[in-house]
């Protein structure tokens, strides 16, 4: 989510530069190092061998950022790749006994975040590093606030078809496998998303290929989703059960999944909402971590209900209500999810349904009108949705101007300082 809320908790915590102070006894092999630039970043990923244990710190004069990782060493094929972006140059050395150091000296004033990501099907750990420049990101975090982002972005949907590879999900009497439906039916839903102006759709699969449940949340987290969306075709032992429904997570599976969060460190590493939890104390996280849950489950109840609603226009649903349950790939604690069970692959007239590339573009389009009706009443900061309602209502605007700030207490020049004044005092 790239709400108020996620960037309001982004900016509270952006000056929290030191990262990880548990100690872990073995030694982390530093193997390779990317890096790549997008349009306002320069992002720094290097693959280790092991959890990395880190400390990430800045230098003025001249601008530096610094890494430190515990316990590790640069493997021999190592190569420092030359600056690009926002990073000039690249030294590699030995800090103490025994740990490792990068310095990052910078083009320009930068802001660094980091997170590392668990191991993939594809990848080892990696560790992240992207550095913002400074004067851009309290910029940026103004002008979200105000909602007058100059130039508008697209919001992106993450479509997940289920199931793939050695998982073929549900199968209907006529040997349709749920895993060929759900890829179909995201397709053209990505299809008809992108063709939108202000949307643009990413597929967690598109082939048929096994990829674990938490490996689909991850990568809607990565590509920075406003919205994931799981596709499915249901399942019963009985022929006539019939109709779409539309699932979200229980609160339950919601306070189960946060304290999975606030006790894994690979977790607590990751960024919620923008923030890592990881260098907070643990009433601290769990605040933070609450407080993006609960604005989360809100938005995937809103959106759910209007995907519900749209997908009852042009077909029967299993029941008129949004469904809760507990499942893992809606557990992102910062991106709205909800699941779409399409229809019932075990009903005869409703597998050929979803066979149909017709009934398919007929079922896509009501749930992309849902997601339109939901982003248009709900738009996203700094989005063209956003955009677009403030010019055609000005006045809804005025509740959400940001209140007058004392800023007594930071230094001028503090890009953290606008929204930091706004933590209430308690
Ligand atoms: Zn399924």
């Amino acid at each position: 989510m790239r709400g108020v809320v996620s960037k309001i908790l982004l900016r509270l915590l952006g000056a929290a530069l030191m990262l990880g102070a548990n100690a872990s006894a073995w030694a982390v092999d530093i193997q390779a190092l990317h890096v790549s630039t997008a349009a306002d970043s320069t992002r720094l990923i290097f693959d280790v061998s092991g959890p990395p244990d880190y400390k990430l710190f800045e230098i003025g004069n001249p601008d530096r950022v610094v890494l430190d990782i515990r316990a590790a060493g640069f493997s021999t094929g190592f190569a420092a790749p030359a600056g690009k972006g926002l990073l000039k140059t690249l030294r590699t050395g030995k800090q103490g006994k025994g740990d490792a150091r990068v310095v990052l000296d910078l083009a320009t004033a930068a802001h660094p975040k980091s997170f590392v990501l668990p191991p993939d099907s594809r990848n080892g750990y990696r560790l992240v590093v992207d550095l913002y420049p400074r004067d851009k990101a309290a910029h940026d975090a103004v002008k979200s606030v105000t909602a007058l982002a100059a130039k508008p972005r697209n919001v992106v949907i993450a479509i997940d078809p289920g199931h793939g590879g050695v998982d073929p999900g549900a199968t209907g009497s006529s040997g349709t496998h749920e895993k060929d439906i759900t890829l179909a039916v995201s397709r053209e839903l990505k299809r008809l998303i992108d063709k939108q102006s202000g949307m643009s759709a990413v597929l967690t699969r598109d082939d048929d290929t096994f990829i674990p449940l938490k490996e689909r949340y991850q990568k809607a987290r990565i590509a920075k989703a406003d919205l994931f969306l799981s596709i499915h075709a249901d399942a019963f032992a009985s022929g006539d059960a019939r109709g779409s429904s539309v699932w979200m997570l229980s609160s339950r599976g919601a306070t189960s999944e946060a304290a999975h969060w606030l006790a894994d460190r690979e977790n607590r590493a990751d960024l919620v909402g923008g923030v890592s939890l990881d260098d907070k104390d643990n009433t601290l996280a769990a605040v933070l971590l609450d407080l993006s849950q609960g604005a989360t489950l809100e938005a995937s109840g809103s959106v759910a209900d209007e995907v519900l609603r749209a997908l009852g226009r042009i077909g029967p649903t299993h029941r008129g209500y949004v469904e809760k349950a507990n499942f893992v790939v809606l557990r992102s604690p910062d991106v709205p999810s909800i699941l779409v069970e399409t229809a019932f692959i075990t009903n005869p007239a409703e597998e050929k349904r979803l066979s149909s590339p017709a009934q398919r573009e007929k079922l896509a389009g009501a749930i992309l009108d849902g997601i339109r009706n939901y982003f248009r009443a709900t738009p996203p900061p700094g989005s063209l949705f956003a955009a677009t309602a403030a010019r055609e209502k000005p006045e809804r605007l005025g509740g959400r101007k940001a209140p007058p700030v004392d800023t007594a207490a930071f230094a001028a020049d503090d890009p953290d300082r606008e929204i930091l004044a706004r933590i209430p005092k308690s």
